[in-house]
């Protein structure tokens, strides 16, 4: 099966979105705008994971996005012309809920999906586990209740719909 790329904004990440099989990448100015705790720690997850790559596009490809911008009057941070120009080099589909960027994703013919549109609809679910005797908890806990060990946290594999 061959493997789809996809650009996530901070929208797809915020949204919960969870990646699958694919190729996920996204650019460095994401992670400052990020702010909820929750979306920080999912997002280092996924990028320490290598689950999610971060890229520099080219000045270049930043140009031709800001230029198709400027034409349609879409109001976009440079985070935003970044993930579009991004998207245009690696031939990719983008994810984001944002309206200006699907817009100007449209007109450079770069295919764009809310996380909702998406097949893979899932919001991530933490689970609490014991790096001693490996019992599962539903909720945070500083230590064990059965042997007093540290607990630690990892996505469940579990999916769930939006
Ligand atoms: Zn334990």
């Amino acid at each position: 099966m061959k493997l789809v790329k996809y650009v996530l904004d901070s929208s797809a990440v915020i949204g919960g979105f969870l990646p699958e099989e694919d190729e996920y990448f996204t650019v460095y100015e994401v992670i400052g705008e990020i702010e909820d705790d929750a979306s920080k720690e999912r997002l280092s997850y996924f990028l320490n994971s290598g689950k999610i790559k971060i890229k520099t596009p080219k000045q270049e490809s930043i140009n031709r996005v800001r230029k198709k911008a400027t034409e349609s009057g879409d109001n976009l941070s440079l985070t935003d012309i970044k993930l579009i120009a991004l998207s245009l080099e690696l031939d990719s589909s983008i994810i984001s809920e944002d309206y200006g960027i699907q817009n100007v994703s449209s007109m450079l013919n770069i295919k764009f999906k809310s996380i909702r549109e998406l097949g893979i609809k899932e919001i991530i679910q933490w689970e609490y586990y014991c790096m001693g005797c490996r019992k599962i908890y539903s909720k945070d806990k500083k230590n064990c209740e059965d042997c007093g060990s540290i607990i630690k946290r990892r996505p469940m594999a579990n999916k769930y719909q939006l």
